[in-house]
């Protein structure tokens, strides 16, 4: 019964884009409908959506994230190593600053980039070998990204799970493992991870994220936003909202975007002086900008740079992060 459950879920999520969906419609396509031939029978209407039973149309709205004190346990889901530093340095420091907990989970090792293997291996062969060895570095730079950032090393977690692998594990391969074409890999193949050797299913994901839930209980949960452009992302905000619901604990969740529109942030590269501009992918969104003291700022450039493997790769789209504020919805999604 685990399969209808994740559909129950998505099914829902999608009924709550209905509303913004049917706010702006889509142009009339070039062929106007009167050379259409007029059918001699009506077709038959389409069957009504309805949402299924005990599930809400509409998604609990998250508080501001403010107020932080000593009492706060911040979680930051990260899709990869980088997105963490990306989306929420500014908050980490703060909630530290406060007193508070912080601790910051990775489902993926980004173990699928072939960029970087380009680049920072020299070589255009796609070596599965290679590639989990860039994954490892790539865990290691997350850990010291997080060392600059004040965050205590028993307090990262590790997931393992393949790069652009999240949304088929809640697809196709919910039950059956899936195989990464990247690394070849069927089981989280690293140590240091959450739970090595588990074959990679949804299942199998769901529980590791449950296992760090339970460890850390967090009051405070910052996750990618389901409209972010990048699938691993979206799955990832997807498996969190799956997993706060079940604990009745949506409410803690608020939701960023690193992979927002094709030339975004606008403008590229390091200006530190600027603000975050709304990303389109969030369009509808209420989103609210989150204030960065000077020296969070510079600490979160030291961040970002910890990543080297990224940074020779995409310097400009890392840079473009550090701006005076960062961006949080309350919302997953618009229509709510
Ligand atoms: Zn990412």
């Amino acid at each position: 019964m685990l399969r209808p459950l994740v559909f129950c879920v998505i099914a829902a999520l999608m009924a709550t884009q209905t509303p913004s969906a049917r706010a702006a419609p889509k142009k009339p396509s070039a062929a106007p409908a009167t050379t259409t031939p007029t059918p001699s029978r009506a077709p038959p209407a389409p069957p009504k959506l309805e949402p299924p039973t005990g599930v809400p149309l509409r998604l609990p709205t998250s508080p501001a994230l403010l107020p932080i004190t000593l009492a706060t346990s911040l979680l930051v889901v990260s899709p990869h190593p980088d997105d963490e530093v990306l989306c929420c340095s500014g908050v980490i420091q703060r909630v530290l600053h406060a007193g508070g907990h912080v601790s910051i989970v990775w489902l993926t090792s980004g173990d699928g980039s072939e960029l970087d293997l380009l680049v920072v291996e020299k070589s255009l062969l796609l070596r599965p070998s290679k590639l989990r060895e860039l994954a490892l570095r790539r865990m290691q730079e997350s850990r010291q990204a997080a060392t600059i950032l004040g965050v205590p090393s028993d307090r990262l977690y590790f997931l393992g799970y393949p790069d652009r692998g999240i949304l088929p594990l809640f697809t196709d391969y919910y039950i059956t493992t899936y195989r990464s074409r990247f690394t070849t890999a069927t089981a989280v193949p690293y140590p240091g991870t959450v739970s090595p050797g588990h074959p990679y299913t949804g299942l199998n994901l769901e529980h590791d994220f449950e296992t760090v839930l339970d460890k850390v209980r967090p009051t405070l949960v910052l996750a990618p936003s389901p409209r972010d452009s990048h699938p691993d992302h979206r799955a990832t905000g997807l498996v969190t909202i799956r997993a706060m619901a079940r604990r009745n604990e949506l409410s803690r969740v608020n939701y960023w975007i690193v992979h927002g529109g094709e030339f975004w942030p606008i403008p590229r590269g390091y200006e530190p002086e600027l603000e975050m501009t709304p990303p389109p992918a969030g369009h509808g969104l209420s989103q609210h900008p989150f204030k960065l003291e000077p020296d969070e700022e510079q600490r979160k450039r030291e961040a970002i740079s910890a990543y080297h493997t990224q940074m020779e790769v995409m310097s400009s789209f890392l840079l473009s992060f550090v701006r005076t504020t960062e961006l949080y919805s309350t919302t997953p999604m618009p229509g709510n």
